[in-house]
């Protein structure tokens, strides 16, 4: 009578060790093919073929929420800019570079088709200090002030860097970063420290995605998407009829420039060489220049509309 329902306990026990034995069994079998397939899943979903250069890059970061962190991060930006007069509305300066980057623009959409539903904006940063310009994913564009104040730019080099930093967004380069920057903690700890030390962004309260909207437009980009950016930012600043050979005044004035160098500098060690390879580019593109110079596309309105 005791023995009975010990017995039974024990083998109630034991039936459930077994089951219990099979049930994790089964569940580790489930949860390696689980992680197995997810693992493939982040492979496939991950590695996307550019559409512009074909290159395989990774992109965790969809680029609608790459376009959609970018411009909140930019709208707090700028507005922290606004409130302290940093950005210039409407001076011949700003209306210059808006007729710039519509013409660019006008190319990249013809490049690009899909971006003719981005929301193109651009500011000028009165920063004379700072020698920088940037596109970040969804055609948010700034250029500082530094760069007629320092570098004495003409609008052929405004044109260069403008659609140098316009590449950057086409061919993904902003959203690849993101990419990396949310799954590497390391690159996300270095992505804060950047920021919270810089002048347009310093103070803002930011989500770690937004954080690395701005880190993928402010740290230096691989040599590979600089090459990438160079050759398809001398295509589109020569379709809208800027000169190619302005690309090489450009670096070699900035060559020159002592500090800290701004993003599209920071991965070339050698100015003489990028200029070298510059030249090469730009005799390639140079008929669209003379077609575009021959036959201008009058000026359509892409930046800034609401
Ligand atoms: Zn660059």
């Amino acid at each position: 009578m005791v023995r009975e329902p010990a017995s039974r306990s024990a083998e109630t026990e034991n039936n459930q060790l077994h089951l219990e034995g099979a049930v994790s069994r089964k569940m580790r079998r489930a949860m390696k093919s689980l992680s197995i397939l997810l693992a493939a899943c982040a492979l496939l979903a991950g590695c996307e073929s550019n559409p512009i250069t074909g290159r395989s890059q990774l992109m965790i970061v969809p680029e609608s929420l790459a376009v959609s962190e970018s411009a909140t991060a930019y709208a707090q930006m700028m507005g922290q800019l606004g409130q302290k007069k940093q950005i210039e509305v409407d001076t011949a300066r700003a209306r210059k570079v808006r007729d710039i980057t519509d013409r660019l623009v006008a190319q990249a959409i013809k490049l690009r088709p899909d971006s003719a539903g981005w929301k193109w904006e651009v500011q000028v940063i009165n920063d004379p200090k700072t020698v920088n310009a940037f596109c970040m994913a969804g055609g948010k564009m700034a250029i500082y002030t530094g760069m007629w104040d320092k570098l004495n730019a003409s609008d052929d080099e405004i044109a260069m860097v403008m659609g140098h930093e316009i590449s950057h967004a086409l061919a993904g380069h902003t959203q690849e970063r993101m990419s990396v920057a949310i799954t590497s903690q390391v690159v996300a700890q270095a992505a804060a420290i950047a920021i919270s030390s810089s002048e347009s962004t310093r103070g803002l309260a930011m989500t770690g995605t937004q954080l690395a909207a701005v880190y993928a437009v402010q740290m230096p980009n691989s040599r590979t998407s600089e090459s990438e950016a160079d050759a398809i930012g001398l295509q589109i600043a020569a379709r809208a009829g800027y000169d190619p050979a302005a690309a090489v005044t450009l670096w070699e004035k900035m060559g020159k420039l002592g500090g800290s160098p701004p993003e599209f500098l920071s991965t070339h060690p050698s100015p003489e060489n990028r200029a070298a390879r510059l030249k090469e580019l730009g005799a390639k593109v140079q008929p669209h220049y003379v077609e575009a110079r021959a036959n201008p596309a009058a000026v359509k309105r892409y930046v800034n509309l609401k």
